[in-house]
């Protein structure tokens, strides 16, 4: 028996300034053959997990290639048929396979092509024939299309945010398309449309709840999968918005119910699911009058996770201009500035221009006379079973405030991001990270309160205000009532 398994993904904010060219995946994660063996990015977790699991059931696993870029504007069409072309010539070469596993993002879009995800899987299914297994493994902020749908036999999405399931979804999925493949199920996807757009934060209720029972319903006959889709907003192409998947075996209408009882749920919970955001002031007024021990604000608008460029300046000036201290914020991604504290070295004090670089969303930069705390190199952080690359980094303070840079351009995932500077989280009365939800899994264990906080910028929380002319139906909350409501 063959398995073959490769992992591609990237998410592309419409809105984002940032292009997304080769180098982008090169920096991030670019491994041709055997990333489970070479490499610990935490993307490639699925395809760790499908190599020990196909081998222990007797698969010759052949792997392709394993590629993520952060999150950013459109991925450059030449470099999308690039990696699509890699991917499907490997497969060609691998000849005939009994199944195949993909480790997709879901919400990558090229110049050109509005539905990477599903135009691979479906060339895929072109080249291996309607018999073998294909299974799809997506982020949950990702797009439904009927053409990916269609072309798999069992798609699921992670099941958290923060993404601490990755590899327990791909445990699951390994599971069920072997089921599939040697005939102990017949797996019908259905589809059910929320039409809404919104954050869902798993560890906070009543979203814990709805992910609990989904998952306690994967137990019941005749159910096989349960996915909410959580969509990714900041996407102006025909299928943004959240949707629930439902596989059952060999029951169709089974399907159907289930997913559309689910999206019924979701839509009754819109307003208690609904984030209360800080203002720029009320983040600023939190830091300059701290409760005891630490609290731990987001920057949820200039997530890098989301496509902003993670070097915006509106809480930073805020912060110098009310003089607060005890603070850390970051990362902000500046290479130049990087670049200007290591030559001038560890404790050197030197004038530097912080981030407002890539565009509007970034403000202004702002000037300061920092000191150098501590330079790193090539540093990375924790991410689930992973790591994820950080560049070059480098701490500085000005007026008790601390400051992290970053070359390279991601969010902060850890307390460690900091921690790596010989400072401890308990250093500081607030710590602003420029993250929407993944940090939460490793500060809320060690921070005592956390607030959510939107400021301008590319993914900016306002889903009310998005322009999406593209969707092709109506969405909550730009409508009232999606299912009544004109766009
Ligand atoms: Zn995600």
């Amino acid at each position: 028996m063959k398995l073959f398994i490769a992992a591609l993904g990237t998410e592309t904010n419409t809105f984002s300034p940032i292009p997304t060219g080769r180098t982008a995946f090169l920096d991030d994660l670019y491994v041709e053959t055997e990333a489970s063996r070479r490499s610990a990015h935490w993307f490639v977790g699925p395809l760790r997990v499908w190599r020990a699991l196909g081998e222990a059931a007797g698969y010759a696993v052949v792997e392709s290639l394993a590629a993520f870029a952060p999150p950013g504007g459109p991925t450059r069409q030449d470099v999308w048929e690039d990696l699509r072309d890699r991917v499907l010539a490997d497969l060609r070469a691998a000849g005939p396979v009994d199944m195949v596993l993909f480790d997709l993002h879901g919400a990558m879009i090229a110049e050109a092509q509005d539905d990477c995800e599903g135009e691979l899987v479906a060339a895929a299914r072109e080249i291996v024939g309607p018999s073998v297994t294909i299974g799809v493994e997506l982020d949950l902020h990702c797009h439904l299309t009927d053409r990916i749908v269609g072309a798999c036999d069992v798609l699921l999405t992670y099941k958290e945010y923060p993404h601490i399931d990755v590899d327990d979804r791909a445990r699951d999925l390994f599971r069920l398309c072997d089921d599939a493949r040697a005939g102990r199920t017949r797996p019908t996807i259905a589809v059910a449309d929320c039409r809404m757009l919104a954050v869902w934060r798993t560890p906070n209720q009543p979203t814990r709840g709805f992910v609990d029972r989904m998952s306690a319903a994967e137990k019941r006959d005749g159910i096989l999968s349960l996915s909410l889709a959580h969509g990714f907003p900041w996407a102006d192409i025909p299928d943004v918005g959240a949707k629930v998947v439902a596989v059952t075996d060999g029951d169709p209408d089974l399907a159907r119910r289930t997913a559309e009882a689910l999206a019924r749920e979701l839509w009754e919970m819109r307003e208690a699911t609904t984030d209360r955001l800080l203002t720029l002031d009320e983040a600023v007024r939190v830091a300059l009058a701290p409760e005891a021990g630490v609290t731990v604000l987001a920057d949820v608008s200039d997530n890098a996770g989301a496509g902003s460029a993670s070097d915006s300046t509106f809480l930073l000036r805020a912060l110098v201009e009310a003089g607060a201290t005890a603070c850390a914020i970051g990362s902000f991604w500046d290479p130049v500035a990087v670049r200007l504290c290591r030559e001038a070295g560890p404790g050197a004090r030197l004038s530097l221009r912080i981030g407002g670089k890539t565009g509007p969303m970034s403000g202004d930069p702002v000037d300061l006379t920092v000191r150098v705390l501590g330079l790193r190199s090539d540093a990375v952080q924790t991410y689930g079973n992973g790591k994820q690359p950080m560049g070059d980094c480098a701490l500085v303070e000005a007026g008790g405030l601390h400051i992290l840079l970053n070359a390279l351009r991601t969010q902060v995932f850890h307390p460690e991001a900091f921690e790596q500077f010989g400072v401890h989280l308990n250093d500081y009365a607030t710590v602003f990270v420029k993250s929407a939800q993944h940090f939460n899994a490793a500060f809320a264990p060690r921070a005592d309160r956390i607030h959510y906080v939107a400021v301008p910028g590319s993914a900016n929380p306002d889903f009310a205000r998005l322009h999406l002319p593209r969707a092709a139906r109506p969405l909550w909350p730009i409508v009232a009532d999606p299912f009544r409501d004109p766009a």
